[in-house]
């Protein structure tokens, strides 16, 4: 990006898939209000999906992804933003390339064990981008919790001089997180989607009527998950490390991941054991 270095001024970005919803369109916002110019990412990548099915039927919307994020730069006079839309996956990743950037410790289990290479595929393409980019600031929300964990930990181990910051969940009126995926559910499917925040409020109150008793929070899960295989995962974590092992006191992750129909939602909920 011969551009970027023609940049003096600090510039946040943020890496979407597009079909942008309201949940990208905060990171951008954010973005938009702390740098005087933003850039926003769309490249669905090819190497951070398992099925080419769920890659080929990835919602591709340029067009109405541009025209959103240009409502929101019109809301921020004085701002600037590029967006940079790789058509080609060449563009990333040219001929020859076999480079893989992994932090196989936050890769282990949850999201991994259900879309084996799914974050080494991730993690490259984030680095690629970083590295393009070159943000002082770098956006991403908390709903793929996982991911945000790895990322963050990717550019403090490789020593990346950006900022990561992550962002809230944005969700419906009724609660479920959005995701470019929700379009898929069908019928009763939309309502049955409650379920995963229903379990992790749920989860969330056992712990505090339980006097924080985090055995009795993951037993409630796992019996959960025994009876209804909708359920991929559910669990308490340690937050950063998301480690099994859960300290007394400090930050905890509580992840879900139930299957509707074809469609995979993921949610979380953050809280602090005191
Ligand atoms: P994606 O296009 O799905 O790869 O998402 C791009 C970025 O938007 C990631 O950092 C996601 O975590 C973030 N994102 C997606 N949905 C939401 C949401 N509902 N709330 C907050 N951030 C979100």
């Amino acid at each position: 990006m011969l551009w970027r270095s023609s940049v003096k001024s600090t510039l946040g970005f943020v890496a979407t898939m597009g079909n942008l919803h309201q949940g990208h369109l905060s990171l951008l916002e954010s973005s938009l209000k702390d740098h005087p110019i933003s850039v926003l990412s769309i490249f669905v990548n090819p190497a951070q999906f398992n099925e080419t099915s769920d890659f080929n039927r990835y919602p591709r919307t340029l067009e109405s992804d541009c025209k959103l994020a240009n409502e929101l730069l019109q809301k921020n006079p004085g701002r600037e933003l590029i967006v940079y839309a790789p058509n080609d996956p060449k563009e990333i990743y040219p001929d020859g390339f076999s480079s893989v950037v992994s932090v196989p410790l936050l890769s282990q289990d949850l999201e991994a064990e259900f879309r084996p290479g799914h974050f080494e595929g991730m993690s490259t393409v984030v680095y690629l981008l970083l590295h393009l980019v070159k943000p002082q600031t770098a956006y991403f929300g908390r709903k793929d919790y996982q991911q945000y964990r790895i990322v963050k930990r990717m550019a403090r181990d490789l020593g990346l001089p950006v900022h990561i910051k992550g962002m809230s969940i944005i969700r419906a009126e009724d609660g479920l997180a959005l995701s470019s995926r929700n379009q898929f559910l069908k019928g009763k499917e939309r309502e049955e989607a409650l379920e995963i925040r229903k379990a992790l409020l749920h989860i969330e109150r056992l712990l505090a009527n339980s006097h924080k008793n985090t055995e009795l929070a993951r037993n409630w899960a796992q019996n959960m998950m025994s009876t209804d295989s909708r359920w991929q995962y559910l669990d308490v974590r340690e937050a950063r490390s998301l480690s099994k092992v859960i300290p007394n006191k400090g930050k905890v992750v509580i992840l879900g991941l139930l299957k509707v129909g074809d469609v995979r939602l993921l949610d979380n909920l953050e809280l602090e054991l005191k």
